[in-house]
């Protein structure tokens, strides 16, 4: 048989695997859907959310505004964009667009890294992410991490405090970030974490990182990556959470359901915008490490 149309069940032990919050989060969630989406690379048409159509349509907008943003801050005129949003068929990204327009004036200061990606090495494995926004103010050696969230429903900020991107952006940053910072790695304490969430421009939640919060965040990416290797082809369990499947597209093929949950209720992004399932090296102009 040709072993290279053999799908994989575990990790390749001779190929490091580029993990990065998706990734992990998935893991996080569900050890059965990590398995599927990023070892097996497991396509599975289903929607993510309910309904299909308001879902896509929804994932759609989220990546337009994400374009908007970054030209935006790339320095394309204000006009011109703020032309492309209010004839946007979607009503919602204009409004969205107006929001951002009035932060704008908040993400002028120091000096703006768009669309920013960064690796470190993750054991023998790597850790990459792209960041919508890095602000960083050399005077002070402070960052500023910013994530633009476009879910219709606002998170809890407890949910996202549990989230691994909240433990990886400023984790990395750390590690791979003394490039931005006159060649010294940023202290943690330097940086903050921002979520701007575009249907709620004025509550935006911030996190603060620390020196214990980031040695434990090494620690606890490296447990996560350590269990993972350890895992044989029949370890990846499925969540006992059977709430995790509803806004899951591998319900069907886990007999976990056939509908999806609400979109009302999904809290974070959905697949298309997250942006992390598979990074694209190939795509992003400013790899460092
Ligand atoms: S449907 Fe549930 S058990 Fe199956 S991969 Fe998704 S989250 Fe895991």
């Amino acid at each position: 048989m040709d072993q290279s149309k053999v799908r994989r069940l575990v990790l390749d032990p001779a190929e490091p695997f580029a993990f990065s919050q998706a990734s992990l989060q998935d893991y996080a969630d569900c050890a059965r859907r990590f398995q599927l989406r990023y070892v097996q690379r497991l396509s599975w048409p289903a929607a993510q959310a309910e309904p299909v159509q308001e879902n896509e349509q929804h994932l759609r907008r989220g990546a337009r505004f994400h374009r908007l943003a970054q030209q935006a801050l790339l320095g394309v005129p204000l006009e011109p964009l703020a032309q492309i949003a209010a004839a946007d068929p979607d009503p919602a990204l204009a409004a969205w667009w107006e929001h951002f327009t009035r932060l704008l004036p908040a993400l002028e200061a120091g000096e703006r890294r768009v669309e920013l990606g960064l690796s470190a090495p993750l054991g023998r494995h790597r850790l990459s992410a792209v960041y919508d926004l890095v602000q960083v103010f050399p005077a002070e050696g402070r960052a500023v991490i910013w994530d633009w969230k476009t879910s219709l429903a606002r998170p809890r900020r407890a949910w996202l405090e549990g989230r691994l991107q909240t433990l990886v952006y400023p984790y990395l940053l750390v590690q791979a970030g003394s490039w931005l910072n006159g060649g010294q790695p940023f202290a943690p304490e330097q940086i903050e974490m921002v979520y701007w969430f575009t249907g709620f421009p004025d509550k935006p939640e911030r996190f603060t990182c620390s020196a214990a919060a980031y040695r434990k965040a090494g620690r606890s990416l490296m447990a996560l990556v350590r269990e993972i290797e350890a895992l044989g082809p029949d370890g990846f369990e499925k969540t006992p959470e059977e709430k995790t499947c509803r806004f899951c597209v591998y319900r069907s093929l886990c007999e976990r359901g056939a509908g999806a949950g609400p979109l009302a209720e999904q809290e974070d992004e959905g697949e298309a915008e997250s942006g992390e399932i598979e990074i694209d090296f190939d795509q992003i102009g400013e790899i460092r490490y």
